[in-house]
């Protein structure tokens, strides 16, 4: 048995990208910068995906540039932000991804700037009166917020951040790796200055993604060479990778709403049969399990520790693979998790659904679940668990 329930880490191709990007695996290799017509016809597929791309976010084409993947996105706009506005403060949060978080934390080390963390709610919510407390007292600001979180799968109100950074004249980039391809985006009317996202987290291929930059900004570059992207990062395009972004892209926005509408009943149906797995101390970590509140295929799940090991490890070893962290045996939680853990000394675990899991693969692995802690002496002592007979 597989089950993968791991789809914020990374997805399956899905078989529309595989026939979209068979051709440029196999004849049309021509490197897109060659004058000859191969080279044309590579360069065309690049500007179709970037005509694509655009049109399905509201942008316009010169606004995307494509690089290898949301990390490097990340670091070529906050750095390229911070040494082109010589910018002196950034906003974040403590829940950001560790690409924004190591970014910055590079550029505060190096002098360039201050940054200063926006409060959270005790569900990992940003404090709107915060932010604008800091926007008020902090001039020449970035503010680096992400839009979906990717372990608790909260959702962040851009639209009104993105209003409070253009009253305060501060420039706004947000990490949408975890929501692209999963909401609406009208780059024309959301006061977004910077965007990102990563073809392998919606069902494209992996070591691509791109860039959104707001036409009136112009970045310092991170990667020179020879002046691909319209000189914002050098290097042979990764033909093979933009095609497939593009057609992923299209697909998603395509089934945009059945797909959402699924992975939410997904999410919906795994809550519901845990509720009456008969295991005791299970709780939900940030908004994880809102539906409205959060990124709809994310479910961060605390579960009591076991005294045997690790629930991750034991589901892996029978084939169920997700994400999570332990706090059990001391240690192994995220950074994220330590901030929010809806209580301490518990194993996290992250479900992460897709549109091709199913219903069937949840009981599955509800039915694995509640066979490890029934073979669990300390937990069952303890908790006083047992199973439910019904359920037997
Ligand atoms: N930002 C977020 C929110 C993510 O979830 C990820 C990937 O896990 C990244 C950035 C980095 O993406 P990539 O794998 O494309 O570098």
């Amino acid at each position: 048995m597989e089950i993968y329930l791991d789809n914020a880490a990374t997805t399956a191709l899905d078989p529309e990208v595989i026939e979209a990007i068979l051709p440029f695996l196999t004849t049309h290799y021509a490197n897109p910068s060659s004058a000859h017509g191969a080279g044309r016809r590579a360069k065309e597929a690049i500007d179709q995906a970037r005509r694509t791309v655009a049109h399905l976010l509201g942008a316009l084409p010169e606004e995307i540039y494509f690089t290898a993947g949301a990390t490097e996105g990340i670091n070529l706009v906050l750095s390229g932000a911070i040494r082109a506005y010589d910018l002196s403060h950034v906003i974040t949060s403590r829940i950001e991804h560790k690409a924004v978080l190591q970014t910055l934390k590079r550029h505060e080390k190096e002098g360039d700037i201050e940054i200063s963390f926006v409060k959270l709610d005790e569900r990992g919510n940003v404090d709107l009166y915060h932010l604008e407390n800091l926007l008020r007292a902090n001039p020449r600001t970035l503010i680096a917020l992400m839009h979906g979180n990717n372990e608790i799968g909260n959702l962040t109100d851009i639209h009104a951040i993105g209003v409070l950074a253009r009253r305060y004249n501060a420039v706004f980039f947000t990490d949408t790796t975890q929501t692209m391809g999963k909401a609406h985006f009208d780059l024309q009317e959301a006061e977004i200055d910077f965007l990102v996202g990563s073809a392998h987290k919606f069902h494209g291929p992996k070591g691509v993604g791109f860039v959104y930059i707001r036409q009136k900004h112009q970045l310092k570059p991170l990667i020179y060479g020879g002046g691909q992207e319209r000189g914002q990062r050098g290097g042979t395009e990764n033909v093979v990778g933009i095609v497939g972004l593009a057609k992923a892209l299209e697909v998603a926005y395509r089934n945009l709403e059945a797909s959402r509408s699924k992975v939410a009943r997904l999410k919906q149906y795994l809550v519901s049969k845990l509720a009456i797995s008969g295991i005791e101390g299970i709780c939900y970590n940030g908004e994880s399990k809102s539906i409205e509140n959060s990124v709809a295929n994310v479910l961060s799940v605390s579960f009591p520790c076991l005294s045997s090991g690790s629930l991750v490890t034991k589901l892996d070893q029978v084939g169920i693979q997700v994400s999570g962290g332990s706090a059990c045996q001391g240690g192994g939680a995220s950074h994220v998790i330590q901030a929010l853990a809806c209580e301490a000394d518990k194993e996290n675990v992250r479900f992460s659904f897709s549109k091709f899991n199913t219903f069937e693969e949840l009981d599955l692995v509800v039915d694995a679940i509640t066979r490890i802690y029934e073979s669990d002496p300390v937990v069952a002592t303890r908790t006083g668990w047992k199973r439910i007979a019904s359920l037997a």
